[in-house]
């Protein structure tokens, strides 16, 4: 038996807490029997003192076990069970393809996802755009998509770690959301929750991502790839660019659109193809669905080519509540904005870098995002046709197209691009898609 304030003087001291100590915590989280007080005093002294790799392992599996562990094992699945998750983005649409890609290679993804956060857009969003999508199945259904279709993705299920429920509400207000061991047992209980036999990380790197420097995203990076295989999940994290918007466009019900192009190939923005095959591959060799990267990039090729991807979403959406013709019809079921105008420069040149942060809380503004927890979205709004960085801006080129409710969202969100977007006299080096690949191996 243990006190809760002798554990939390003890990391005030700067020592290292044993498993049974983090466990007797994390449990008192979960039980109510920490009070708030003891959970925001225990987060400032991690803050400060930080925890070392057995601390973070124990801290996350503790939080991972604090409510329902999926078990897979009753489906009979033919294929491993494996999963991606970013730590979020502007245009990140990743998701809505890697997951139909995937199942397609013989994957099974049960993709629990979140709602914008900040700046940035949430995956579960982008379904709510799609009507009749049950963005919260049951678990029966939930299962027998899984199973029938090779991918679902939904949002949270009501017990998958209460700890981290609790804890994260504090953290948020208590200002110790920047904890490098506290985001990677967040983030890795959410994901370890569901039992899977391989995991690909996608740690965003630039002025759109979570952390503020690359060696901070770096270093997160490192922390959950060995959190992640240090707790039996081969695990990789890749660092990729987030210095600008990563698709063409950014907004829920744009966003739904471009991944339908992207997997019945009428369009592949080629960043957002370099990102998703890029981690599509990773994820394939982790779970031995394919030898080497080219062997995988062929399968994803194949599938992306022969129309299975597409066709797997489709039935994902159908089985998920949302239409059948979704992926040959969406534009009868994507609702759009009435005002649809482009944003011009104020002199010519070229995209020479991008406040992507920005560009995100302008569609925020615009209704795509929440100001306030529990407001209502609007799924037409965004950006589309957003320029690249390097691209040459003109009076007929425009920095992006605007999809706005009212001409004063539209004049507001005009402001926000122009000043998002930097005009240079010459074309920026072009920045890699991907930055690293941290692997077991290299830990
Ligand atoms: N996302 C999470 O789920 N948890 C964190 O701590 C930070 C980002």
């Amino acid at each position: 038996m243990f006190l809760a304030q002798e554990i939390i003087r003890k990391k005030r001291n700067g020592l290292a807490l044993t498993s049974a100590e983090i466990n007797f915590f994390v449990n008192g989280i979960t039980t109510q029997g920490v009070s708030e007080g003891q959970i925001a005093a225990f987060g400032m002294a991690v803050y400060f003192n930080d925890m070392n790799m057995d601390e973070r392992i124990a801290l996350t599996t503790a939080m991972r076990d604090s409510g329902t562990v999926l078990n897979w094992q009753s489906l009979g699945l033919d294929g491993p069970v494996i999963d991606k998750h970013s730590t979020g983005g502007v245009g990140d649409v990743t998701s809505l393809m890697l997951g139909p890609m995937i199942a397609a290679c013989g994957g099974y993804v049960p993709m629990i996802s979140g709602r914008g956060l900040g700046h940035t857009g949430g995956t579960l969003d982008k379904f709510d755009a799609i009507v009749g999508y049950q963005t919260e199945p049951s678990s029966e259904l939930f299962r027998k998509v899984v199973k029938e279709v090779g991918v679902a993705i939904i949002g949270q299920t009501g017990d998958l770690v209460p700890a981290d429920k609790r804890f994260y509400a504090i953290r948020d207000n208590t200002a110790t959301v920047e904890s490098i061991p506290l985001i990677t047992a967040s983030i890795l209980s959410k994901k370890l929750a569901c039992s899977l036999d391989a995991l690909v990380m996608d740690v965003k790197v630039g002025s759109g991502a979570f952390m503020p420097t690359y060696e901070a995203s770096d270093e997160l990076a490192r922390s959950i790839a060995a959190v992640a295989n240090g707790a039996g999940t081969k695990t990789t994290a890749l660092l990729t660019d987030m210095n600008q918007v990563l698709a063409s466009c950014a907004g829920n019900a744009l966003e739904v659109k471009e991944a339908v192009d992207f997997l019945t190939g009428t369009y592949r923005h080629p960043r957002l193809y370099a990102v998703t095959m890029g981690l599509c591959a990773e994820l394939l060799q982790l779970a031995g669905l394919a030898q080497t990267e080219a062997d995988a990039r062929a399968k994803l090729n194949q599938v992306l080519d022969n129309g299975r991807a597409a066709e797997i979403f489709g039935k994902m959406v159908a089985g998920l509540g949302g239409p059948v013709d979704f992926v040959e019809n969406y534009s009868q079921y994507l609702p759009q904005s009435p005002i649809i105008r482009p944003v011009f420069a104020d002199s010519p040149g070229y995209a020479a870098s991008m406040d992507t942060r920005e560009l995100g809380l302008a569609v925020v503004t615009l209704g795509g995002g929440r100001r306030k927890p529990g407001d209502t979205l609007d799924y037409s709004v965004g950006l589309s046709q957003v320029c690249a960085l390097g691209a040459k801006i003109d009076s007929s080129t425009p920095l992006a197209m605007i999809h706005a409710q009212s001409e004063a969202a539209f004049e507001q969100a005009q402001q926000a691009v122009k000043q998002a977007i930097h005009i240079g006299e010459t074309a920026p080096e072009k920045s890699p898609e991907i930055y690293a690949y941290i692997r077991a191996a290299d830990l």
